[in-house]
């Protein structure tokens, strides 16, 4: 069976982790058809707009695709395409695993977090505006439904994924309302798991000082929107950084597998990057397609690959590129028998 998905390349360094993540993909044995469209500052020149409807035309009709980072404006200049395709498609659900792994020089040997985003609401519902010249207002959004569906989300992953215990993430004691409906709208859910999977809350800040020092005592995060944006990134930073970060944006109609990192621009075009977290996305991607044998050979690969040592990229301490480290993972995965 094939399976056509929607390639966004995007922006910056995304070109070449997309050529160097399909190219791994396709070595997994599993039929892939790639669909690349053009999103980003590519698309401006083409299409006047940075997220054209065909993209959007594409990952309705796959509903699955694998995208590159793009690069937003910081200020002004138009607002980011990737808040922008999440909400479009309603990708509600943001996945990002922050996994130690062997061989990279971490504060800690043992993490092993699920950070569950909500995507759609909250601070990125984009509503700002100047009240006078010197004053801006940016709008928080929290609804019950988005946050009970989020919460049902992170319970549902837990059940399905043998994970023990959820934390919901909030600052309800400032934001009483807005943080506060969603705490209580995560309380509500839990009550449904009970017995089954743990629950508690933390206050975001408490939250941050306690991954940096007891990442062992958490399982299942799950935040709205803005919290969970920089929260994953921490936790990245916990497990090697942004180069081995990856993200999975889920909805009812579609999916969009993602790295964490951003565009990188300086790196762009120097075969430099670290497409493990392009990869690793799209081995989230192969569990999505029902491959679950396929993507956990080629997470051992991956590892397998950075544990050795000597085909990493310039951020984990390696001086291999792009395309040396994807040749690397395509090597080990041609050494390793399929499972079926
Ligand atoms: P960034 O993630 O691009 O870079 C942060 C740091 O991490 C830089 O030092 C960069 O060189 C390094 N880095 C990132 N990815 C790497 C990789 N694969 N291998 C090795 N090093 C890597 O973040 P930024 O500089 O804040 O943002 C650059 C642009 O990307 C901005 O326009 C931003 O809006 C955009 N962005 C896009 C996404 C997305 O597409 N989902 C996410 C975050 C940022």
């Amino acid at each position: 069976m094939t399976h056509r998905v929607t390639l966004i390349p995007g922006d910056g360094i995304g070109p070449e982790l997309a050529e160097a993540t399909t190219r791994v993909l396709d070595a997994t044995g599993v039929g892939f058809e790639w669909e690349s469209v053009e999103a980003g500052e590519s698309a401006i020149a083409q299409y006047g707009t940075p997220l054209p409807e065909p993209v959007l035309e594409s990952v309705r009709r796959n509903k699955v695709a694998l995208k590159g980072p793009i690069t937003t404006p910081v200020g002004g200049g138009f607002r980011s395409v990737n808040v922008a395709l999440r909400q479009a498609l309603n990708l509600y659900a943001n996945l990002r695993p922050a996994r130690s792994m062997k061989g990279l020089e971490t504060r800690y040997e043992d993490v092993d977090l699920i950070i569950v985003r909500e995507n759609t609401e909250d601070l990125y519902a984009g509503i700002e505006h100047m009240v006078g010249p010197d004053a801006a207002e940016s709008i928080k959004i929290i609804t019950r439904y988005a946050s009970e569906r989020i919460a049902r989300y992170a319970f549902e992953y837990a059940v399905a994924n043998d994970r023990h215990k959820v934390t919901a993430v909030h600052k309800a004691n400032i934001m009483k309302l807005s943080d506060g409906l969603f705490l209580e709208s995560c309380r509500t859910i839990a009550a449904d798991y009970e017995g089954r999977i743990a629950f508690e809350d933390r206050i975001v800040d408490n939250m941050c000082m306690q991954l940096v020092q007891k990442p062992e005592l958490y399982d299942v995060l799950v935040l709205p929107n803005l919290y969970g944006d920089i929260v994953s990134d921490l936790c990245a930073g916990l497990v090697g950084g942004l180069g081995v970060a990856p993200g999975a944006n889920i909805g009812t109609l579609a999916a969009v597998f993602e790295p964490v990192h951003g565009s990188a621009p300086k790196y762009a075009g120097l075969d430099k990057a670290n497409p493990t977290a392009m990869i690793l996305s799209g081995a989230l991607m192969l569990r999505h397609l029902g491959y679950p044998d396929e993507a956990l050979r080629l997470e051992v690969a991956v590892r397998d690959t950075i544990a050795e040592g000597t085909a990493t990229t310039y951020d984990l301490g390696g001086s291999t590129g792009t395309r040396g480290f994807a040749d690397a993972v395509v090597e080990r995965l041609a050494a390793t028998p399929a499972a079926r």
